[in-house]
């Protein structure tokens, strides 16, 4: 999960609250409408998502979310649950399906947000390049811990295959580091699951810096 920066709320949800208040009634009467349909430029809203995350979901960063089925539009805070915040720009991430089916109509105050100020991947997460596996920076505090540990499993993080597909991942990276087909800098934002290289990266200036921290001996585990 990346930090995302989400820039203002765009002037076609200018009505959010109206709409929310109108979602809520109909909820009320047992109704279940289709709640994107008030936006007329729901096209431009998934665009503007994607702007955010760069084409990658927001919770897993799998990428990218091309295929029309894939590509979701999910409520932080669930529409079921909070009717009245279907609307709002802050409570709407780009999703895959994944992320989505997992986490449902489940909501916690604990869950972690992408786009908050305070949130930063390595502050609670560390990953496990052996296993793939996202687990809780068992240095962070208490409550940070809680709150990861809810994070992973609401969002099924380590559920399926994902872990493999992590681990996978990054073997096929080093290699085609080696081979000199992908070059970390240049095409940093395309690589799938960034969270795993970006705090070492950043740290690291020249091209031939990385390329050797990755084809060599690759992260330590819980490095980060
Ligand atoms: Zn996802």
């Amino acid at each position: 999960m990346m930090k995302l920066t989400r820039p203002k709320r765009p002037g076609y949800l200018d009505n959010y609250k109206k709409w929310g208040r109108e979602y809520n009634e109909k909820r009320k009467e047992g109704l279940k409408p289709k709640w994107h349909k008030k936006i007329k430029q729901w096209e431009q809203l998934k665009r503007d998502l994607a702007k955010l995350t760069l084409d990658h979901c927001s919770f897993c960063d799998s990428y990218p979310l091309v295929a029309k089925n894939k590509q979701t539009v999910e409520h932080f805070k669930p529409r079921s649950k909070y009717p009245k915040l279907t609307y709002v720009w802050h409570n709407l991430f780009l999703s895959c399906e994944t992320c989505q089916k997992a986490k449902g109509d489940n909501f916690n105050k604990k869950l972690l947000k992408p786009d908050a100020i305070e949130y930063d991947f390595n502050r609670y997460f560390i990953m496990n390049f052996k296993t793939g596996k996202i687990e809780v920076n068992i240095r962070a505090s208490q409550e940070e811990q809680e709150r990861a540990k809810i994070t992973i499993a609401m969002y099924g993080l380590n559920h399926f295959d994902r872990p493999k597909a992590r681990s996978d991942y990054y073997k096929w990276l080093k290699n085609q580091i080696r081979k000199q087909k992908i070059k970390i800098n240049q095409d940093k934002e395309t690589l799938f699951y960034r969270f795993m290289f970006f705090f070492k990266l950043n740290l690291l200036s020249t091209e031939a810096q990385i390329n050797r921290y990755l084809t060599t001996k690759g992260p330590p585990f819980g490095f980060f």
